[in-house]
């Protein structure tokens, strides 16, 4: 294990800001991670553990501890069953290698989650979901070091406390525990209608009627690839904010007021309203402030376009904050972490 010193995050970052790691290093194993550990207590140094660096936002004062990029590799088959597949995954590995490894062994349940950047360990992190999927359906357990007691464990689908775009992980837990593979529990059965709805017209438009995880794959793929900017070419975070879950009482008084308003219901007569809508509403769609862009084709997805600093970016976040509240009464929540 080497430690590197003073390492730029923003080269380790889709959104390219923020300050230098004080340490930096590259974990392989758990053993590895665990001398790590041991070496970052007796230096009193915090640990902040890194995939791909796609949903982590840094600021400009950068970390001055460790950050550890988990490169903990390894893809198991470790039950075959007639219906399903268990299969035990490294977290560093790639997130979307492993949806087609897993869809090209005609597996279903994670190929909506197709071309979603960043690694396998911090997919149950903030509960990635895309097209109707969501990855907590597939994940059976979590093997992770926690970092406080020194010791391997394994969280169960319920221990990670899995909600929308939200975990222990990223919760009251968050910092804790360095997750090192992630088990899923895949269906050897083709998905089925209906589908979200961009899938659908995409299937209508392409003349799919042969519904396989392939097929599901290949269209959540082509769609992203026309509505979200690739951060190899303009660097961003994917969706910035997090869609609106909002109360009964407010949705009612909004929806008087704007009847065209988007919803969805959700459990407890709450509403998840699209962010991008409410962005939109406000006419800063395609605007730069601060040097971040909101994106013309999804005003969810800020790009970083000249932006120099995090500062830069936190004055974009909250002059688009209080524009949807002045308008909606709505606090819209940011979803990439920040280091
Ligand atoms: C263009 C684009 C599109 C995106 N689309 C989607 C989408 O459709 N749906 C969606 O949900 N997300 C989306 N994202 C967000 C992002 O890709 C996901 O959140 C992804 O899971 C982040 O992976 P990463 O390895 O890059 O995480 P990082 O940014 O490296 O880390 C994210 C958080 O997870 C923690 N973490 C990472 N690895 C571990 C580990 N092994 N153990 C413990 N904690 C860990 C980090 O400490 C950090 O807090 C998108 C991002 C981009 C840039």
């Amino acid at each position: 294990m080497q430690l590197h010193t003073d390492i730029p995050l923003k080269n380790y970052t889709t959104m390219r800001l923020g300050g230098n790691a004080r340490f930096m290093t590259d974990i392989h194993s758990v053993d590895e991670l665990a001398s790590l550990c041991q070496h970052a207590a007796e230096h009193q140094l915090p640990i902040f553990v890194l995939g791909g660096g796609s949903n982590t936002i840094v600021r400009d004062a950068g970390f001055a501890g460790i950050v550890a990029r988990n490169r903990i590799m390894g893809y198991d088959i470790i039950d075959d069953q007639p219906g399903a597949s268990t299969i035990r995954v490294g977290a560093g590995e790639n997130w979307d290698e492993t949806v087609k490894r897993t869809v090209d062994a005609g597996l279903s349940g994670i190929e909506a989650l197709s071309a979603i950047p960043g690694t396998v360990g911090a997919s149950p992190v903030q509960n990635i979901g895309a097209y109707g999927q969501e990855v907590a359906d597939t994940i059976m357990s979590v093997d992770a070091y926690d970092m406080h007691q020194s010791q391997l464990v394994t969280l169960d689908n319920e221990a990670c406390g899995f909600a929308y775009r939200h975990s222990i992980f990223r919760g009251d837990q968050a910092g804790r525990y360095c997750i090192v593979s992630v088990t899923f529990q895949l269906s050897k059965s083709s998905p089925q209608p209906p589908f979200y709805a961009a899938v659908e017209t995409y299937f209508a438009e392409h003349n799919v009627t042969l519904f396989t995880p392939a097929a599901v794959r290949e269209a959540v793929t082509d769609i992203r690839k026309n509505k979200l900017p690739d951060p190899a070419e303009l660097p961003n975070a994917g969706s910035f904010f997090k869609n609106a879950i909002i109360d009964d009482w407010l949705y009612r008084e909004l929806i008087e007021q704007y009847p065209d308003m988007p919803s969805y219901d959700m459990p407890e007569h709450r509403h998840k309203i699209p962010t991008g809508w409410l962005i939109e509403q406000t006419g800063l769609r395609g605007q730069t402030l601060h040097g971040m862009r909101i994106h013309d084709k999804n005003a969810l997805v800020l790009i970083n376009e000249s932006a120099s600093s995090y500062e830069d970016l936190k004055n974009a976040r909250e002059a688009i904050k209080d524009a949807v509240r002045d308008k909606f009464r709505i606090d819209i929540e940011q979803e990439p972490l920040e280091l």
